[in-house]
C-alpha cells in the first residue's frame, strides 16, 4: 500500500510542527509552554486516509488545528501541493482554505442554532464567493441527499437533528466547497456505536465519490482501524509510530502502541491475549521528561532512553518507529 503512495507527491507534507502555548503568571510574564504538538512531522497523499491516534492530551486535535491554521503555529512548515501555507497571508490563503476543511466532534457547537442547517452548508460557499443563491441552494440540498438526509430538512434547526445526523450535516457543510483535505476531528466519539459505523461507511462512500484525503483523528485504534490507509500513534506532543495499517496491528513496535493494542478488547472468550499495563500518569506536557518522553511509563526503558531523543527512523514496508530498542 505504501509503495503505492511513495510513487505519488504528497497532496499535504507536515515538517517539524510545533505548537507550544504560553502559560503567564499573575502579572502577565511568561513562566513557561505548554508544549502540545512537539516537532510532528508527516505526509498525506491524495485519496488517502491518515489516522492520528492517542489517548486525550496528546496533542492529534492541536495538529489538526495547527495545519489549518486555526491556531497559530511556534515553528514548523506546512505544504500543500508544494505551496507552504504558514508563509501565505491570510488573503493569499483564503483560497485555500477551501481546499482544506475541518469536521469537528461536536458539529452542534460548529452549526449556528438560530439559522436553518441550509444556512450553515451554504456559508462557506457564500464566503468563498461560489456560486448564485440559487446554485448554492440546489448545492446544499443534493449535499443533504448525499449524507443520507432529505432535501426537506433544508428549513430545519440544528437541535431538530440526532447528535448522528447533526454529524451529516458537518460532512454536507465540510463537502460544500469540493475540499481536496478534511481534517476529521474525533469525528465519531460522541455518536453512539451503531450511529459510529453508519457515519464511518458515509465518510468511505463520500471519498470514494469525491476523492478527498482524510486526516482522521481518533483516541480508539479499534475505531481508525477501520477506516485508515495508515496510521501515527502519538504521544505527548509527538509522533512515537507511523505505518500501514495492516502492519502496525500485525507488528507493533513502538512499546506505547503495543499497551494501546493490548488494550482493545476481542470478542472472541477463549482467546486471551496479555494486557501490557503502563505505570504512573501521563506527564503534563508543560513539564515534559527528558530524552524519550515516553521513558516514565515505558516497561522497557534503558539508562539512555533519559537523555536521547529517539527519532522517527524509516524501517521497512513503510513502518516508521521512534524508540531506541530499534536504533542499530
Ligand atoms: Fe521505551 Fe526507550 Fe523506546 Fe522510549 S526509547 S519507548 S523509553 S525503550
Amino acid at each position: 500500500m505504501l509503495q503505492q503512495y511513495e510513487k505519488k507527491k504528497p497532496l499535504l507534507q507536515i515538517k517539524h510542527l510545533k505548537k507550544h502555548f504560553p502559560i503567564s503568571n499573575p502579572l502577565g510574564k511568561t513562566v513557561n509552554h505548554i508544549k502540545a504538538v512537539n516537532d510532528v512531522t508527516f505526509d498525506l497523499y491524495e485519496k488517502e486516509t491518515l489516522g492520528l491516534v492517542g489517548e486525550s492530551g496528546c496533542g492529534k486535535s492541536t495538529t489538526g488545528r495547527t495545519i489549518l491554521r486555526l491556531t497559530e503555529p511556534t515553528s514548523g512548515e506546512v505544504f500543500y501541493k508544494g505551496r507552504n501555507i504558514l508563509r501565505l497571508k491570510e488573503k493569499e490563503f483564503l483560497p485555500m482554505r477551501k481546499e482544506m476543511q475541518m469536521v469537528f466532534q461536536d458539529p452542534h457547537s460548529s452549526l449556528n442554532p438560530k439559522k436553518r442547517i441550509g444556512y450553515s452548508i451554504e456559508e462557506p460557499m457564500k464566503i468563498q464567493g461560489i456560486g448564485t443563491k440559487m446554485e448554492r441552494l440546489e448545492k446544499a440540498m443534493e449535499l443533504l441527499h448525499k449524507v443520507g438526509l432529505r432535501k426537506d430538512q433544508y428549513y430545519r434547526y440544528p437541535h431538530e437533528f440526532s447528535g448522528g445526523q447533526r454529524q451529516r450535516i458537518g460532512l454536507a457543510r465540510a463537502l460544500a466547497v469540493n475540499p481536496q483535505v478534511i481534517i476529521c476531528d474525533e469525528p465519531v466519539s460522541a455518536l453512539d456505536v451503531s450511529i459510529q459505523s453508519q457515519v464511518i461507511n458515509l465518510l468511505q462512500e463520500l471519498q470514494e465519490e469525491f476523492g478527498q484525503s482524510y486526516l482522521f483523528i481518533a483516541h480508539d485504534l479499534s475505531v481508525v482501524r477501520h477506516i485508515s490507509d495508515r496510521i501515527g500513534v502519538m504521544y505527548l506532543g509527538s509522533i512515537v509510530e507511523l505505518a500501514p495499517t495492516d502492519e502496525l496491528f500485525k507488528n507493533p513496535m513502538h512499546p506505547y502502541t503495543q499497551a494501546l493494542l493490548s488494550a482493545i478488547p476481542i470478542a472472541n472468550p477463549q482467546r486471551k491475549k496479555e494486557r501490557v499495563v503502563l505505570r504512573g500518569d501521563v506527564p503534563s506536557p508543560a513539564n515534559l521528561p527528558s530524552g524519550c518522553v515516553f521513558h516514565t511509563r515505558c516497561p522497557h526503558a534503558m539508562a539512555r532512553c533519559k537523555s536521547e531523543v529517539p527519532t522517527l527512523r524509516q524501517g521497512a514496508s513503510g513502518h516508521r518507529v521512534a524508540c531506541h530498542l530499534y536504533d542499530e
